[in-house]
C-alpha cells in the first residue's frame, strides 16, 4: 500500500468537539470516504475529493477506501461520534480481512467523542456507574437480539445508552424497547432523550420511564436510560459512583 488509510471520528456535530488528531488528518487528505452528511461537515478544498456513499453501504465503501489508499491516495474515512461505535471502523477491518492483499495495509483509526459522552456530558453524568451501549437498529442484527441484550442489561442494573433508537422504517420497535423497559425497571426510572447534541437543534428532556412516550426519540437522538439509583440535582442528572445494595 503506497497511500495512507486514516478512520477518524467527527464527533457529535461540534466544531470545537473535533480534535486536533482528526483535524490533522482532514488537513492533510487527498480523499475523503464516508455516508453523505457526514462527507457534508468537511470543508471543500482544491485537491480534496469528497465521496459520499449510502448508508448502506458500508463494506463497499471500505473497500473504495482500501483501493484508493493502495493506489497512493492519503484517505480518510469519516464516521460521526467514535469510529469504533456502530460505525466505519470494524467494515474497515471486515473488508481488509476479506482481501488477502490488503490483510498488511497499515490503517490508524483517530477515535472521536461519541453521542453518548457528549449527551451525558451535556445531561450531569449519568454514565457515572457501570453502563452499556446498545445500537437498536436490527439491520445488522435481528431484533430479538436487541431484545434480549435490553431484558439482560437492565436485569443485570446497568444503566444504557441506546443509539440507533428509532427511524421512520421501524417505528414499531422502540415501543418494544419502551414496554420492555417498563416490564424490567420502576416507572420512576430516569430517561433522557438527547437530540442532536452540540449542534444548533440540540434538544435534552428528561422524563421518568413511566412518562417516556415513542415519540421524544427520532434518528438524531441517543436515548439514555439511569441505573435505580440515578438521579436529579438541580438541572442535571447523575448516577453515584457506588452502588447501594438493594
Ligand atoms: N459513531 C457514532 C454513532 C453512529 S450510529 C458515534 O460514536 O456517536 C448513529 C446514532 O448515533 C444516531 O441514531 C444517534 O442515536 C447517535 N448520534 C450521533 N450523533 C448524535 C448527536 N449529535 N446527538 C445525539 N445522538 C447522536
Amino acid at each position: 500500500m503506497t497511500g495512507t488509510l486514516t478512520i477518524a471520528g467527527l464527533g457529535p456535530g461540534a466544531q470545537v468537539l473535533v480534535t486536533p488528531e482528526v483535524s490533522a488528518a482532514l488537513g492533510e487528505a487527498t480523499d475523503i470516504v464516508g455516508y453523505i452528511p457526514y462527507v457534508a461537515r468537511i470543508a471543500p478544498r482544491e485537491g480534496l475529493n469528497l465521496h459520499p456513499t449510502d448508508n448502506r453501504q458500508e463494506l463497499e465503501r471500505a473497500k473504495h477506501a482500501l483501493e484508493m489508499a493502495a493506489s497512493g491516495k492519503k484517505v480518510v474515512v469519516v464516521s460521526s461520534g467514535d469510529p469504533g461505535v456502530f460505525a466505519m471502523a470494524s467494515a474497515v477491518f471486515e473488508a481488509m480481512e476479506k482481501t488477502p492483499t490488503y490483510q498488511t495495509a497499515e490503517v490508524r483509526v483517530l477515535p472521536g467523542i461519541t453521542a453518548m459522552l457528549a449527551a451525558a456530558a451535556k445531561l450531569g453524568a449519568p454514565l457515572g456507574h457501570d453502563f452499556c451501549a446498545i445500537n437498536l437498529s436490527d439491520n445488522l442484527k435481528p431484533f430479538e437480539v436487541v431484545e434480549k441484550r435490553l431484558r439482560l442489561a437492565a436485569q443485570a442494573g446497568f444503566a444504557m445508552a441506546f443509539y440507533n433508537p428509532r427511524s421512520k422504517s421501524r417505528p414499531h420497535q422502540f415501543v418494544r424497547v419502551l414496554e420492555i423497559l417498563r416490564e424490567e425497571c420502576e416507572p420512576d426510572r430516569l430517561i433522557s432523550f438527547a437530540r442532536a447534541v452540540s449542534t444548533p437543534e440540540e434538544v435534552l428532556t428528561t422524563v421518568t420511564l413511566a412518562e417516556a412516550r415513542p415519540e421524544m426519540a427520532d434518528m438524531r437522538t441517543v436515548v439514555i436510560l439511569g441505573n435505580a439509583e440515578t438521579r436529579r440535582v438541580g438541572a442535571y442528572v447523575f448516577t453515584p459512583r457506588s452502588h447501594e445494595a438493594s
